[in-house]
Order: structure tokens, then sequence, then C-alpha cells
């Protein structure tokens, strides 16, 4: 049968191990004019696939049949997705004396529960849970990556506190980079490396959070690097974090970045709006505060740069009524904020999206206004026409004007191509997402 063939192409392609984790759980439903279904059992692997697996399906499937044309991969409608029942929030941070270093740092409030999931974070939010809570190593390390405030901390003491709550003998240690900068180079100082080295040795699982605060490569890089490779060597679980792909880490040794890269890596994007006032309702639920939700509206419209801060925001409103005695409404948060507010006044425009992607591709502003239709130039020029209709709020005619006079018809065009190219060309999707955040940070 088409799919046993399918699979046993894969099969052979990638191993026993992946083959297992990823290509066994899915359900062949049917091909339809081309069109092959796939039903899979949790986005998790939707999403892994997606971004790790799809063309090696796809070549598979071609291999067997060469009619086919695409590839569609569904969740299956009785998945189980969320797993909430069972956080208990109030568990108290793991202590530990087996874990003799830093783990007293998680933070009880920060949990699974606690996190709200939407589309920009949904995946490394599924990765963490995994690993939270299967008993197997299944991908290592895990690496998380994300701007500032956009909940890569939280999500890593999430994952300390679910273990100490499924698996409580399971030892996990959470440190920032810095702390294990600090703690070798007091071991190096002290002259007792071996009893630092030691620490490590019997623990199951380890966080490094905010790697890009490792200095240039050094000492401390190498003993890293030998840790990881101890841990991973015996199948332990490593659990990092940075503010870039590993790939784009600078300061980072090559060996490093490229073991890095080895496990599962997964990407927090910028939040969208949806997210943030998800974020909010959730928070003002459990303080069970009184907020109109108008005010919530506003307060996600306009704090768009980071969890963080959107948090601080809304805390500052809070503090400003109480202090005060007034109730919450539109003016006192506009004033509260005013300050705030006039910082996230930032306006993207076609020019500056222009003015990146014709950086990012190392073409010039004026091509991307040219009717040229070589694809080193129209496949930039498609990406930029969507970021201004995501980023801006221009018409689609508006648009065209800004691309050397083109139809609104060839706006429309390049934004539905760009949508449906993202879904199957997981570099496209990189190169969109790095180029955003060159355009939110500017
Ligand atoms: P990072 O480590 O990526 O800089 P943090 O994990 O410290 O970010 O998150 C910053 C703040 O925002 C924390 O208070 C965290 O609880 C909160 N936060 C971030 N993302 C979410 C989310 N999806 N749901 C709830 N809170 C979040
Ligand atoms: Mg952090």
């Amino acid at each position: 049968m088409l799919w046993d063939n399918v699979c046993k192409h894969i099969h052979a392609q990638i191993g026993d191990a992946e083959y297992t984790s990823w290509i066994k759980p899915l359900l062949f439903k049917s091909i339809d004019n081309g069109t092959i279904l796939i039903e899979c059992p949790s986005l998790f692997v939707k999403h892994w696939i997606e971004s790790n697996l799809l063309r090696t399906m796809e070549k598979a499937f071609k291999d067997c049949l060469p009619d086919v044309k695409s590839i569609h991969i569904k969740l299956a409608v009785n998945s189980n997705k969320k797993n909430k029942s069972n956080d208990i929030t109030n568990n108290s941070p793991p202590t530990g004396e087996s874990a003799p270093i830093a783990t007293q740092n998680v933070e009880a409030r920060y949990t699974f529960d606690n996190f709200v999931v939407g589309k920009p974070n949904e995946f490394a939010y599924a990765a963490a849970l995994k690993i939270a809570e299967s008993p197997k190593v299944q991908f290592n390390p895990l690496f998380l990556y994300g701007g500032v405030g956009l909940g890569k901390t939280h999500l890593m003491h999430a994952i300390a506190n679910r273990i100490k709550q499924v698996n409580p003998k399971r030892r996990v240690v959470y440190l920032s980079a810095e702390q294990f900068m600090y703690e070798f180079i007091k071991a190096i100082r002290s002259k007792d490396t071996m009893s630092f080295k030691a620490q490590f040795r019997n623990i199951d699982v380890l966080m490094v959070d905010d790697v890009q605060f490792f200095s240039t490569a050094n000492a401390t890089q190498e003993e890293f690097f030998h840790t990881f490779n101890v841990l991973i060597d015996n199948n332990k679980q490593i659990i990092i974090s940075a503010d870039k792909s590993p790939s784009d880490l600078e300061n980072i040794e090559e060996r490093l970045k490229s073991r890095m890269n080895w496990g599962l890596v997964a990407d927090i994007h910028p939040t969208t709006y949806e997210l943030r006032l998800g974020i909010l309702q959730n928070k003002v639920e459990k303080l069970e505060y009184n907020v109109p939700n108008t005010v919530l509206e506003f307060l996600a419209c306009k704090i768009t740069s980071n969890v963080r801060e959107l948090e601080g925001a809304l805390n500052r409103v809070m503090a400003y009524a109480e202090l005060v005695g007034k109730e919450i409404d539109l003016d006192l948060v506009i004033y509260a904020l005013r300050d705030v507010l006039r910082a996230q006044e930032k306006i993207i425009t076609a020019s500056d999206i222009q003015e990146r992607v014709s950086e990012y591709y190392g073409l010039k502003r004026s091509d991307l206004k040219s009717a040229c239709r070589r694809k080193t130039i129209s496949r930039p020029r498609q990406l930029a026409m969507y970021l201004c209709k995501q980023m801006t709020p221009m018409s689609l005619p508006d648009i065209g004007r800004e691309f050397g006079g083109k139809d609104h018809t060839s706006v429309l065009y390049a934004v539905n191509n760009v949508e449906k190219l993202k879904k199957i060309d997981p570099n496209l999707s990189k190169e969109l997402d790095t180029i955003t955040r060159t355009l939110n940070a500017s």
C-alpha cells in the first residue's frame, strides 16, 4: 500500500529514533487529486513535521507516486490538546538538597497553567510541556529562543515546576549562563573545579538560561561544552535559552553552536494582539481585579513590545488607581502611562519595510519598485508587500503605489502567495521573522 511504501522510504532516510517519534504516530487518511491528507495526534507533532520533515515526506511520496502534489497535515479531532487539570499552582519551589546549585531560584508562579498560549508561543509551549511530562528524553537539547520578555524563563521554570510535581526524584538544575560562569570562575579561583564538575554528575535535567551572555569563547564555554557533552552522552535532558537562534549567536564557539542545533530548536515569536489581550485577561482574572475590557484592549493594542512591559503597564495602572482611589478607566490609564505610551508610538512605514527587506536580501530599494520578474527580486518584493499588509494599516492600492505603481490585484496575489509559501517553506518563515524582528527593534 502507498503509505507503507512511503513509510519505508522515510524510515530509510531518517532512522529509527526519528521515525518512531514522528512518523509512526501519523495516520494516512486519503489522497484526493494529488493532495495527501494525513492526520497527526498533536499540535506538537504537526509543527515538528512541518518544520523538519515535510520535504522528506514529499520526496518519499513522489518517489512512490509521481502525481502527488501536496501534503496536508491535520490535527486529529480527538487529540488531547492541553493538559490543564493537573496543574497545581501553589506547589512550593523545589529546594532540594540533592541539587547543589541554583535550583532554589525556580519561581513557583511560573507554571504552565499561568502561561497563556497563542500562535507565537504554542510550539515552544508544546515542546516544553512534552519535556516536562515525558519520562524519556526525546530531543536533546531543547533550544528555546526569542526576544526579551516573551516567556523563555517562564517556560523553563514551568518545566522545573512540573517535573517536581510529576517526578520529584528527577534532579533539575536551573541556572543562568551568568551564574554558570560565576560558579565556574569561583571554582577556578578556589582551585576546586573538581567539585564544580561533580555537581553536574548526578543531575537529570540541566537548564541554562540566556546563553547569549556567555562572553567570548573561553574556559567557561569549554567547560559548558564538556558538561553538555557528558550529560547528552548520558541521556540527560538539557534545555537552553537565548535571545537568538544558535546560528545567530555571537561569542559562541562554532562547535557549541552546532551542538545546540542538534536537538529541537523552538522559537517564541513576538506577541500578537490576541495573545497580549489573553495575557492581560488571564492576569486580572487571577488577581480578581476589576478592569474594564476596553482598558485591556487599549493596553493590548498599545503596549506591543513584550509581555514584561505589558505586565508592567498593567501593574502600574492598578497601582496608580489604588493610590488615587479611583476606578480604572481609559482616562486614568492614559494619564498613568503617558510616558510609556509616548515611547511605544512607533509607526512602521512602507519605506521602513522596503529598507529592511532590500538590506536583508542585498538589493536596491529601486529593485523592489521595479517590474523585474527575476525570482531573486520578485520574491523579496512579495515579502515586502506582505509585510506592508501585516505591519501597516495601508490598503492594497496604497501598497501597490509604494511599489512602483502596481495594481492592487498584484499586491493581493503577493500576500496570498506568501501566506501559502509560509506553510511549506520553513526558510521563508525564518526570513520573515528576522526581518520583522529588526523592524520592531529599530
Ligand atoms: P524572557 O525570559 O523571554 O525574557 P520571561 O519568561 O521573563 O521572558 O517573561 C517576562 C514576563 O512575562 C514574566 O513575568 C512572564 O511570566 C510573563 N509572560 C511571558 N509570556 C507569557 C505568557 N505567554 N503568558 C503569561 N505570562 C507570560
Ligand atoms: Mg529570561
